[in-house]
């Protein structure tokens, strides 16, 4: 596919530092979000297998969390659905941001601190703990080329050819600088632990002390 830049539709330009406020308070959210994205795209995965006798047989649905400390990147990985350029447009570049939009508002309203707890931010948490978030998706329709989305925190995202041979969705999280979360893999592993225990998909962590 050939290149393509645009902005994200939302008018509030503070949307990021906004968000970045919760990075120490609020750690689990990030994780509670992009694990709960991988986990309905491997379930949505399933309802099309289901419905459809004639679609391929898809392996098990898996959720792998990498913390890659030499790249200073975490990684969620799921091998659902996956999303076409198409999709990342609709749910992405313009859906996605009306939850952390909302949010916004009702931080603007409120301004209390629990608040967050409260509000599915979606997929743009991913912002709370890191510059830059990349996407690599791929659809499972057969057809689909894979995606990568780009995102550096300043509201334009830049989506060029995906690197992703097999359906699913890879977040990239590029964190910042500062950030102090890639060696505290025992932080991640009590946090997935508290939301996913009951999770039906399978979830495995990659990192240091795993
Ligand atoms: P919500 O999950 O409430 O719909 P999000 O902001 O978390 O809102 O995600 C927005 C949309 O982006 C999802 O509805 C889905 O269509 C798409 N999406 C996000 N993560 C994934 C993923 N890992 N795989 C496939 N689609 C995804
Ligand atoms: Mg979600």
């Amino acid at each position: 596919m050939s290149g393509q830049r645009g902005f994200l539709s939302i008018e509030s330009k503070n949307i990021f530092s906004i968000l970045k406020k919760w990075l120490y308070t609020e750690q689990d959210i990030v994780f509670r979000e992009l694990i709960s994205n991988a986990s309905d795209a491997i379930e949505k995965l399933l309802t099309v297998q289901m419905a459809d006798k004639t679609a391929g047989c898809y392996p098990q649905g898996k959720i792998t969390v990498t913390l890659d400390g030499e790249g200073n990147r975490i990684i969620i990985s799921d091998n659902g659905v996956g999303m076409t350029a198409d999709e990342v447009n609709r749910y992405i570049n313009q859906i996605a941001f009306s939850g952390a939009a909302d949010f916004i508002n009702q931080y603007r309203e409120e301004q209390q601190d629990s608040i967050i707890g409260h509000f599915g931010v979606g997929f743009y948490s991913a912002f709370m703990l890191a510059d830059h978030v990349a996407i690599e998706t791929k659809s499972y329709l057969e057809e689909a080329a894979a995606v990568r989305w780009d995102c550096k925190s300043d509201m334009a995202y830049e989506m060029t050819t995906g690197a992703r041979t097999s359906h699913g969705t890879d977040v990239i999280l590029y964190l910042n600088k500062d950030n102090p979360y890639i060696e505290k893999a025992d932080t991640v592993h009590d946090i997935i632990q508290k939301y996913f225990l009951f999770l039906k998909t399978e979830i495995y962590f990659d990192g240091p002390n795993f």
